[in-house]
């Protein structure tokens, strides 16, 4: 693995809701294709704390794709293609224990994958097995979770297949489990990060308490969607300060893994 790559159009991506666009300076906009087909978006490339960083709305940049119709392995194929090696990912989850409050900034460290109809992988033949026990990059999530007070540092985000809520008995399920996050964009995004051997981190917004957990009529996609506008100023300042400080990806054990290892997909740019 090459050190930091002076072809990259960025080093550093974050992929999230629309309302980033404003913290990248001078955005120049990549329309890109990949093998898998178009990513959500077309990718703005800027400058963030010095910083080249490349964000894409993993939505569309109309909202125009639910998480189980968006496209992850063209997303993160596309961040690669232009360099990128580290990615932060926020992203708006429910909570399903008390130790979280809507409000709450979390940087999980453990992921539970209870989707169902995604294409997890760029794994199509061989014999090539993703470590995985832990799924987010230690670095980089220290990282973020030390670039605020108020950030809560570890904890385990359960990914469901979307789009509806679940339903009580399922959320207390998920609640009994010990689980602590519930969000439906988290896999197969990390996994496809390390294929592509980019450290990832999640920043998960809590935006509601899941339908068994508290009383009452149970999630409303509007105040999802109020409570992830009212935050968005704090998230950006949040992973300003985190770009400005974040670790040399070489040598991270999110890339490592692949040393010697006969890859039977391609990493552009690798
Ligand atoms: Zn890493």
């Amino acid at each position: 693995m090459s050190g930091s790559d002076p072809g990259a159009v960025a080093e550093v991506a974050v992929i999230g809701g629309s309302g980033f666009y404003a913290f990248l300076e001078d955005p120049e906009e990549h329309m890109m294709d990949t093998p898998y087909g178009a990513p959500s978006a077309p990718v703005a490339v800027g400058s963030v704390a010095g910083r080249r960083v490349a964000f894409l709305p993993r939505h569309g940049a109309r909202h125009e794709f639910p998480p189980h119709r968006i496209n992850y392995r063209a997303n993160l194929w596309a961040l690669r293609s232009l360099g990128v090696r580290q990615v932060l990912a926020p992203c708006a989850v429910g909570g399903l224990r008390d130790e979280v409050a809507p409000g709450d900034v979390v940087v999980p460290d453990q992921l539970v994958d209870r989707t169902s109809r995604r294409i997890p992988s760029y794994v199509e033949a061989g014999a090539v097995h993703l470590p995985f026990a832990d799924p987010y990059c230690p670095r980089l999530s220290a990282t973020v979770a030390a670039a605020d007070p108020s950030v809560t540092a570890g904890g385990v985000l359960v990914v469901i297949e979307g789009p509806r809520f679940s339903t009580r008995a399922e959320s207390r399920h998920y609640a009994a489990q010990g689980w602590t996050l519930i969000g439906m964009t988290g896999h197969p995004e990390a996994a496809l990060a390390r294929e592509l051997r980019q450290c990832y981190s999640a920043v998960a917004l809590v935006t509601d308490m899941d339908a068994g957990v508290e009383t009452g009529s149970g999630v409303s996609q509007a105040e999802v969607f109020a409570l992830f506008a009212r935050n968005i100023e704090r998230l950006k300042g949040l992973l300003t300060t985190a770009i400005g400080r974040l670790p040399d990806p070489d040598g991270c054990s999110c890339s490592t893994w692949a040393d010697g290892i006969d890859l039977t997909y391609e990493i552009p740019g690798d």
